[in-house]
């Protein structure tokens, strides 16, 4: 079987996620054979380095030997069960162990089976929950600018990437939307820390004048990853717990992208100290197998739920797959991984590698900015280095990257003009440097006056 044969058989089939399928008349698709640890392989034995932990959710190499034992014993034992009603062991245990690592207080797990149908599942939880105290004026919902939730209705609705969401802006419902404490447009000299504390000011603003038909606040904390991997300081987090408790509001932290390590923590609100009222989780949780999606929230929003049948305030939400077995057991293997390997701890000298690799970049003429959290780096390429100004997005200079990556055996998929690397933990140094090499020569390509 060649490359060409699944190329062929796919475009006379599929609509791809996410593209222009008109692009294909001359980019080609890569069709990909087998995978082991950070390595995709076509069917004509070219390699690919997934830089990208293949859309952020491969944690530790493809086709893990640990991960894969675990789900084939599991698909002899039990595939999947209706879980109203019913139960299995694989999920107890997984809900178990993730309110052990979790931050305290956040003891009851709803599944759900994807990123987005967890943010649909808290934003109706949250509005339900405010409901069912005799609160039904709290409807509506804070977002920051940049942020992004997911491609379904409600989690569009709460997003801000433009390119995404005005298409479908007549069918969506409106939040309060407050600027983003991404520190990519702070003052220069001043801090990180600085700059997102200033930024909080309209967030307090807004929710003195609005709590009372707020139900939420949703974030992504510390990285907005779709939305070009801004950053912001772990201080705006510690101020927006404080006045959500303050004026009555739940606070949302969406960690589908950015939970399981990849800034440095096994979550990002630790680096804040904080516990939201409720945290979703997707993307790595199953180290990147299987669709799974966990809310987690905390037992006084459960018992507001809790009732006789007749007084019709359960939350009557399901998904088909929810809390899926095999999803369940692929977490736990990955569970056991970061406790057996010591992973957050080893991350620590990747991570310095990553942004030793990639320094020298911070002096390229077209580069912008580079900033990383953990696991996460990122270069931005810009037209203007002093004013910051963009390149047009009609240039695509970011696929030219991709294009150059995939030239040299790396899958390296760039938001718009900003390139990163958020790769499986089981990277080599080696490996992090040729992913240096091939993202400078792709960036001096793409930023060639023409
Ligand atoms: C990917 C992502 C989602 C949506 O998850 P899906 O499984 O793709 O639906 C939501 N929030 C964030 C922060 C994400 O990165």
């Amino acid at each position: 079987m060649k490359n060409n044969n699944i190329i062929t058989r796919d475009l006379a089939t599929l609509w791809h996620p996410c593209s222009q399928m008109k692009d294909h008349e001359w980019l080609p698709l890569v069709p990909i054979k087998r995978g082991e640890g950070v390595w995709l392989e076509d069917f004509e034995g070219k390699r690919y380095l997934d830089a990208i932990s293949s859309w952020w959710v491969n944690m530790f190499g493809h086709c893990n030997p640990r991960i894969n034992d675990r789900i084939k014993a599991q698909l002899d034992t039990l595939e999947h069960v209706i879980l109203a009603g019913f139960s299995h062991e694989p999920v107890v245990e997984l809900s178990e162990r993730l309110i052990k690592i979790t931050p305290a207080g956040l003891t009851r797990c709803f599944y759900t089976d994807n990123g987005s149908s967890a943010i649909e599942a808290t934003l109706k939880m949250s509005f339900h929950y405010w409901l069912n105290l005799g609160q039904p004026r709290k409807t509506k919902f804070i977002t920051l600018s940049n942020s992004y939730h997911g491609e379904t209705l409600g989690a569009l609705a709460v997003g801000d990437v433009k390119l995404f969401k005005d298409t479908y802006a007549p069918l969506l419902m409106t939040p309060i939307t407050v600027t983003s404490p991404d520190c990519y447009f702070r003052e220069t000299g001043e801090s990180e820390a600085d700059y997102s504390t200033r930024l909080f000011a309209e967030m307090e603003q807004t929710l003195a004048q609005h709590h009372d038909e707020v139900c939420a606040v949703i974030v992504e904390p510390l990285v907005q990853c779709v939305g070009s991997m801004r950053m912001y300081d772990p201080v705006y987090l510690k101020l927006l717990r404080k006045a959500c408790d303050h004026y009555g509001v739940h606070l949302i932290t969406d960690e589908i992208a950015v939970g399981f390590g990849r800034t440095g923590t096994l979550f990002a609100c630790e680096q804040a100290d904080i516990t939201p009222d409720f945290m979703c989780l997707s993307k790595g949780i199953t180290g990147g197998y299987l669709p799974l999606a966990v809310v987690m929230t905390h037992d006084h929003i459960y018992q507001a739920f809790y009732d006789n049948y007749e007084k019709m305030n359960a939350f009557l939400h399901s998904h088909s797959y929810t809390g899926n077995p095999l999803g369940c057991a692929a977490a736990l293997a990955t569970l056991d991984i970061f406790e057996q390997d010591n992973v957050i701890e080893n991350n620590r000298a990747l991570s310095q590698h990553m942004g030793n690799a990639v320094a020298h970049l911070k002096d390229h003429p077209q580069v912008g900015d580079v900033r990383q959290r953990g696991m996460i780096i990122a270069m931005e390429m810009v037209k203007d280095k002093q004013t910051k100004e963009a390149y047009p997005w009609q240039e695509r200079r970011g696929l030219r990257v991709y294009q150059h990556a995939l030239k040299r055996g790396a899958l390296l998929r760039p938001v718009g003009n900003v390139i990163y690397f958020m790769p499986p933990y089981v990277i080599t140094p080696e490996q992090i440097d040729f992913l240096a090499e091939v993202a400078t020569e792709g960036i001096d390509i793409a930023t060639r006056a023409e």
